[in-house]
């Protein structure tokens, strides 16, 4: 029986699954394989059955331009559950997609956005129990970032994580592998996104759509100033006359825009830094503040976040996956994070 249990055991362990059930995205990361899946958090539901109409990025194509017995939503848009049973039907479909091998159930970790409570942490685990979890945890963005980013977490030494998503920015300083100092705000990706929405309306009189207003940030977005500053062309809709709009807008008007929401992100890291332990401040001035998510990928934020510290900024290599990454690799070290069970759930039970 033990030996079978061990063989059990081995192929388990070969379908260990991460999961970053993130505001904007989810991703999810299988052992040896790495990312398998990156979909955005989207559903769209038949309002006649209530069932899934399409999920991920077939779902996003759908946001805005649904007829009225489907509706696309963002179930975790602010960074808390708000529809949840609408979030379980997400994650259930992107498990059931990635463990085809129905025999062998997996152990699953999932990175939960930081401002879920309690009771929408258990719908998580249930669903993904329910998907055909063998065993399910969670454990905290900041920790999975931060060992995504390849930081050794475990050290009795101060690193700061900033992770920037779409619906929050979660500010942690870590030692010993627990979080020593925290703070969350739902200042993020999506926040530049409608500021810069705002300021095309103010200025120009003319409304421009949410997939505008990101492929905006993208492109010529900025918060620091660049080296070129760039010009895009957009479409909108005139408040005047009610047709579309050709405008042409600046990198110096979009860092106009996001001013404000910077300085908000800004404001969180300089709060946390002033609870954090004199001792840590010391070792997070030495390494450095890593960034990670989306988010942290609009131009110059590492440069006018090192500006108002006088603390070096690094960006993570592939900030989009490193949650994703840091959940899956911390199944591998589970025996050791168990002991810290501070902060992780074992929910095995
Ligand atoms: P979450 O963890 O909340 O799912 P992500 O880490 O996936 O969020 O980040 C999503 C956010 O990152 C979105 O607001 C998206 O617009 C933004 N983003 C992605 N790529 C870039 C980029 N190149 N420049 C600026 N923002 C970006
Ligand atoms: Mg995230």
């Amino acid at each position: 029986m033990k030996l079978l249990d061990k063989i059990f055991d081995m192929f388990n362990a070969q379908q260990d699954v991460g999961i970053d059930l993130g505001t904007a995205s989810v991703l999810v990361h299988v052992k040896d394989k790495g990312i398998v899946l990156c979909e955005p958090s989207v559903v769209a539901i038949d309002k006649g059955t209530g069932k899934p109409y399409a999920v991920g990025a077939e779902a996003q194509k759908m946001l805005g331009r649904t007829p009225g017995n489907i509706v696309a939503i963002r179930p975790m848009r602010e960074g808390v559950i708000s529809d949840y049973s609408t979030t379980e039907m997400m994650l259930k479909y992107f498990i059931r997609r990635v463990t085809k091998n129905r025999l062998f159930k997996p152990r699953i970790m999932i990175c939960v956005p930081s401002g879920v409570t309690e009771v929408e942490e258990r719908a998580v685990i249930d669903a993904a129990m329910q998907a055909g979890g063998r065993q399910v945890y969670l454990i905290e963005e900041p920790i999975a970032a931060a060992i995504g980013a390849g930081l050794d977490i475990a050290k009795a030494c101060g690193r700061m994580v900033v992770d920037i998503g779409g619906g929050t920015s979660d500010i942690a300083v870590i030692s010993l592998g627990g979080i020593v100092v925290s703070n969350s705000i739902k200042v993020a990706g999506d926040k530049f996104d409608d500021a810069i929405i705002k300021y095309i309306r103010k200025k120009f009189n003319a409304i421009i759509g949410d997939r505008t207003a990101e492929e905006m940030k993208k492109e010529i977005g900025s918060v620091y100033p660049m080296e070129e500053e760039k010009t895009m062309q957009i479409r909108g809709r005139s408040l005047v006359t009610g047709l579309p709009q050709s405008i042409e807008v600046s990198s110096e008007e979009i860092r106009e825009a996001l001013e404000e929401v910077s300085a908000q992100i800004v404001d969180a890291v300089h709060s946390v830094l002033e609870r954090t332990p004199p001792e840590l401040v010391g070792d997070i001035s030495e390494n450095g503040i890593i960034m990670t998510g989306g988010g942290a990928m609009i131009y110059g934020l590492d440069k006018l976040l090192s500006s108002k510290t006088g603390i070096d900024v690094f960006l993570a290599d592939d900030p989009l996956s490193c949650v994703a990454k840091g959940t899956g690799a911390s199944l591998d070290n589970i025996g050791i994070l168990r002991d810290k069970s501070s902060y992780m759930y074992d929910m095995e039970s």
